[in-house]
């Protein structure tokens, strides 16, 4: 019956604790999007607090490649959010203790159709940092991997890649100890009004209150996610042993240059489209391109694939990791043991990402487009930016 009684008393002051807690901003969701928006409020001197419903991060931000993309990016507003967000990753990496595993991407022409699109996108301003490569001179750059089909290479200097599995914990334990970020961990949000924070804590204050819920869209506001169209997207990754040597950069072949818009928006790229209806009709179908990224460890993780649903089934399909297979073969010309298999999924809708005001003092941010890990920084530079402006113009 004491004992009873003292769970209660504990169970009392922890909710005391948190509803005593003020803060100037609360942010939902200790995601990617979660922690560029703390980084950028404690830079603008607010005093931080994250919530999460899990003990350790486990969404998108720690499922994905870790590839800070900024080539291939659409063009304008979201391909200058990557190369902010780019410089943001290399400073704060500095700073956290966070190792850039590589620099660069090698995106692989294995046709005609698809060297005429990096032409065109030479001729763009967002070939800044870019070479493109043919020929003998192409094969000697990628060294060990060898295309079966090379029509040439370009290779940007920029693109960069972090471990997402120790790189978001790192960001988050840097943002405490450094700049006095309070997290929450193992605490469920039910409910967001002005100024207010219901968890499964008890009531928690704050002046402004950003949810970055990931690909949660029942929770919070789920009228408003519906309203702006937002689905899920499920993604199949691998990871297979170490080659026995370093790849020139993140490696992509012919598919993405259909996935990503700022090749598959230029006129050229329609050509290629066409003909990888023909003969990879199977891999578009599923919404597979490859992506190659390295591990310290030498290890590769490779992906993906695309399949919307409300609710994706958790399956890893077999059929889908041979097509993705399939590709690394014709890029790499052998495929190493697969030793990780693992599904991930995103938010998803239209545009680059939605930042909604439900009710005062609170935005939805969530990034609708996969690129979470290559732009959050900047668009939560922009989102408190706009959230300083409107104070500090009210206060005027
Ligand atoms: C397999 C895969 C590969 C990808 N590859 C890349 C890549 O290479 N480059 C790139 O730029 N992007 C990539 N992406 C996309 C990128 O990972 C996402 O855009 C990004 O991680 C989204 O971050 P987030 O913070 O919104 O979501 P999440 O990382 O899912 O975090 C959301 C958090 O919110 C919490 N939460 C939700 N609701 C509540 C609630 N009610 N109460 C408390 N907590 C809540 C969840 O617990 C979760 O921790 C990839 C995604 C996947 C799945």
């Amino acid at each position: 019956m004491q004992r009873h009684a003292m769970a209660i008393q504990r169970v009392a002051n922890e909710v005391t604790d948190v509803t005593n807690d003020r803060y100037d901003m609360a942010i939902v969701g200790a995601g990617i999007v979660g922690l560029a928006h703390a980084l950028a409020a404690v830079r603008a001197g607010m005093r931080v607090v994250v919530i999460d419903r899990d003990a350790q991060a486990n969404g998108a931000s720690v499922r994905n490649f870790g590839f800070v993309t900024v080539t291939g990016q659409e063009q304008g507003a979201v391909w200058r959010r990557a190369r902010r967000s780019r410089d943001v990753w290399a400073e704060v990496g500095r700073e956290a203790g966070i190792a850039i595993e590589q620099v660069g991407l090698a995106m692989v022409a294995q046709r005609p159709e698809a060297l005429a699109v990096l032409e065109a996108f030479m001729a763009t301003d967002m070939a800044d940092g870019c070479t493109l490569l043919d020929g003998a001179a192409a094969r000697a750059r990628l060294g060990e991997v060898r295309p079966r089909d090379l029509a040439g290479v370009l290779f940007s200097g920029i693109d960069l890649r972090v471990e997402s599995r120790t790189a978001i914990p790192k960001l988050a334990a840097w943002l405490a100890e450094r700049h006095g970020v309070t997290f929450r961990r193992g605490v469920a949000v039910r409910g967001v009004e002005t100024g207010r924070v219901e968890t499964s804590a008890g009531p928690m204050r704050a002046d402004t209150i950003i949810v970055c819920p990931g690909d949660d869209l029942a929770t919070l506001f789920p009228d408003v996610l519906a309203r702006a169209g937002v689905t899920r997207c499920k993604l199949q990754m691998l990871r297979l042993a170490a080659p026995g040597f370093r790849l020139p950069g993140a490696v992509m072949s012919d598919l993405g240059l259909v996935r990503y818009r700022g090749y598959s928006a230029l006129p050229a790229a329609a050509a290629i489209a066409a003909r990888l209806k023909v003969e990879q009709g199977e891999h578009l179908a599923n919404g597979v391109h490859l992506i190659v990224t390295q591990s310290a460890d030498g290890s590769l993780i490779v992906g993906d694939s695309h399949h919307y649903a409300a609710t994706p089934d958790p399956f890893a399909s077999s059929a889908v990791d041979a097509l993705i297979l399939d590709e690394f073969a014709a890029v790499f010309g052998f495929v190493p043991p697969v030793i990780e298999r693992w599904t991930g999924t995103y938010a998803s809708a239209g545009g680059h990402s939605i930042v909604e005001t439900p009710c005062d003092g609170v935005r939805l941010v969530v990034v609708t487009s996969g690129t979470g890990a290559s732009t959050s920084f900047a668009l939560a530079e922009e989102v408190i930016g706009d959230l300083t402006n409107v104070r500090s113009g009210a206060s005027a």
